[in-house]
């Protein structure tokens, strides 16, 4: 670990001394370094002691003074805690006097006549570090875990060096554990701290071969801060390798965030971007390292900005729902049978923004709910709308978020967007992630088999991308299974997508559930598709999503066959 040695601030020294010409003499001596105050006996010396407490390093005091001696001032320092801090070196032509200021408190001595400039430079800096030092240790509570530093003290550290020492390229490291909870509550709090120290103790060793600093600031978050690694996939890789053979029966995966350092950014920025990295590569087994880019600069400043503008978008009517149609592919020819709610957001200077811009990220703090509300409500009046112009009900599917599930007041809220617009239950689908079931919390169940009881259809989108298993099916609470397009994509080429696709029908035929397949983009996917027996499918090839004058066009070519 990096030692106090290179800690430096600006300081500001007193040199209490009632003699002009050493006062002189020590100013000559520090101010290159150093900011100085001067006072010429006790008295004044209290006063601007009492004045800069905050900003004051240290004090050099010589001892015989009139009006006030540098005794009194040691007692006084002694005796007040909110001075006490502040270290003291005397200035004493008078040996005897020595032991006795240092037994009152002072750190050091200067003897006069003066020595060496040096010798007085040195002493100054050595007495500064070592209080320096104290202060940051006193302050400094290792984790009592792992031993490396603590939260605050760390970014304190991290703080000056980064202020003081321009020099270190240091970067800023984030070490995290996937699904650290799981590995705590399967294998025991116990198994979970062992882990966390073994990662500990690692990280320190790599400190001893390069400097840096490190610390556990959260549950199972390490910071590390140091001089910057060619490549940090042999730190990944070593932790990995070290935290892997704890047990062969618990698979333990890490994940690591960069912030190369750029001279401009403070820790604490540059440990948020790396944490940013971090979670880029949750789940990512197979890349778990992500280094902070100019890209990724790039995303965060349009997260913020869509952060910003989501409320103007609101009330501005950028917002806007388009609609894509399902189609029944075992009619002939293929019926349009019912469509999905797909929101887009026209942003008066950046376009045209698809979902996959911004879903994910109001995700990530909840304000989807802002966005679907929106969709549900304008969905659930332009059916009315069609209902009226063409005298059936067209029902829509709008997709549903995770926040939205675990709303307390989402049931209420779709039973009124029903009663509102005098609409049937059914109506309005709802699609809901697979990704979503895979928490398998109880809440999320009994609140999708509370909406299905009232008539909500359920689907469950996206099924197949990579949660669910195909036997945990039949005690979910839905009617339709959205096939992924991932599953589509290749069934002309590959045999194997096809037959799992094909297993995949059988299994919801078995079960009793719809299937759409999602993605079709091509007149070879619909006829496998529809020779395998699937009954919807919605995709490019019937139509991309349309905002609802052009939808029309499609219900009017419906009616007219
Ligand atoms: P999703 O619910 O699975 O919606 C299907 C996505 O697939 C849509 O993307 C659609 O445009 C796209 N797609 C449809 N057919 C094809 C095709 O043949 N080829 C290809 N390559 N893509 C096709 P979109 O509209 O960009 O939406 C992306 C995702 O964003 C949606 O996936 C959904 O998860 C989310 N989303 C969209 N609107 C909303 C909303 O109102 N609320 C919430 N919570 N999520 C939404
Ligand atoms: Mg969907
Ligand atoms: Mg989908």
């Amino acid at each position: 670990m990096i030692k106090s040695d290179i800690i430096e601030r600006p300081k500001l020294v007193l040199v209490v001394d009632d003699q002009e010409i050493n006062r002189d003499a020590l100013g000559i001596i520090l101010e290159d370094d150093y900011n100085i105050l001067y006072a010429e006996n006790g008295k004044e010396a209290l006063d601007i002691i009492y004045s800069h407490v905050n900003e004051l390093s240290i004090i050099l005091l010589d001892l015989s003074m009139p009006v006030m001696s540098g005794y009194e001032v040691l007692e006084r320092l002694g005796s007040d805690e909110s001075i006490s801090h502040i270290p003291v070196i005397v200035l004493t032509a008078d040996k005897s006097a020595e032991l006795k200021a240092l037994q009152m408190g002072a750190s050091d001595f200067i003897t006069k006549p003066f020595d060496l400039p040096e010798v007085i430079h040195k002493r100054v800096g050595r007495i500064l570090e070592l209080s320096e030092g104290k202060q940051l240790i006193s302050a400094a509570e290792h984790d009592r875990l792992t031993g490396l530093y603590t939260r605050n003290f760390f970014f304190e550290y991290a703080g000056r060096l980064f202020r003081y020492h321009p020099e270190m390229r240091m970067d800023a490291v984030v070490v995290n554990i996937e699904q650290f909870h799981v590995i705590n509550a399967v294998n025991g709090r116990e198994f979970g701290d062992d882990v966390l120290r073994l990662i500990g103790s690692r990280i320190k060793e790599f400190l001893t071969g390069t400097k840096g600093i490190a610390a556990r600031v959260e549950a199972d978050r390490f910071d590390i801060y140091c001089l910057g690694q060619p490549d940090y996939r042999a730190l990944l890789e070593y932790l990995q390798e070290k935290v892997s053979q704890i047990s062969p029966k618990v698979s333990i995966h890490l994940r690591m965030g960069v912030m190369p350092w750029n001279g401009e950014l403070d820790p604490i920025t540059m440990f948020d971007r790396a944490h940013a990295a971090c979670s880029m590569v949750r789940g990512d087994y197979k890349k778990p390292l992500m280094i902070y880019d100019e890209e990724m600069h790039a995303r965060d400043l349009m997260n913020q900005r869509l952060l910003n503008d989501l409320n103007t978008a609101v009330r501005e009517h950028q917002l806007q729902v388009y609609y894509q149609p399902k189609y029944d592919i075992q009619c002939d020819p293929p019926r349009l049978s019912s469509a999905e709610a797909l929101i887009r957001w026209q942003h008066p200077e950046l376009g045209l923004i698809s979902p996959g811009m911004f879903v994910p990220l109001f995700e990530g703090n909840g304000l989807i709910s802002v966005v679907d509300s929106f969709v549900w409500k304008e969905t659930a009046k332009q059916i009315s709308r069609w209902r009226e112009k063409y005298g059936f009900t067209l029902p829509v599917s709008v997709n549903l978020s995770r926040t939205d599930i675990y709303d307390p007041t989402l049931v209420d809220r779709l039973v009124r967007l029903i009663e509102d617009n005098g609409l049937d239950y059914s109506a309005v689908k709802l699609e809901v992630t697979e990704s979503a079931y895979t928490d398998k919390a109880k809440e999320l169940l009994e609140t999708v088999r509370e909406l299905r009881n009232l008539g909500f259809e359920i689907e469950m989108d996206d099924f197949g991308s990579g949660y669910s298993s195909l036997n945990m099916l039949s005690d979910m609470p839905i009617d339709v299974l959205k096939m992924d397009m991932r599953f589509i994509r290749n069934i002309e080429s590959s045999e194997t997508d096809m037959r799992l696709v094909k297993l995949i029908l059988d299994i919801a035929g078995y079960l009793k559930l719809r299937v759409v397949a999602e993605g079709v983009e091509t007149a070879g996917q619909l006829s496998l598709l529809k020779e395998a027996g699937c009954g919807l499918v919605q995709g490019f090839y019937f139509s991309k999503p349309l905002p609802p004058e052009e939808f029309e066009k499609l219900i009017e070519k419906e009616l007219s066959n």
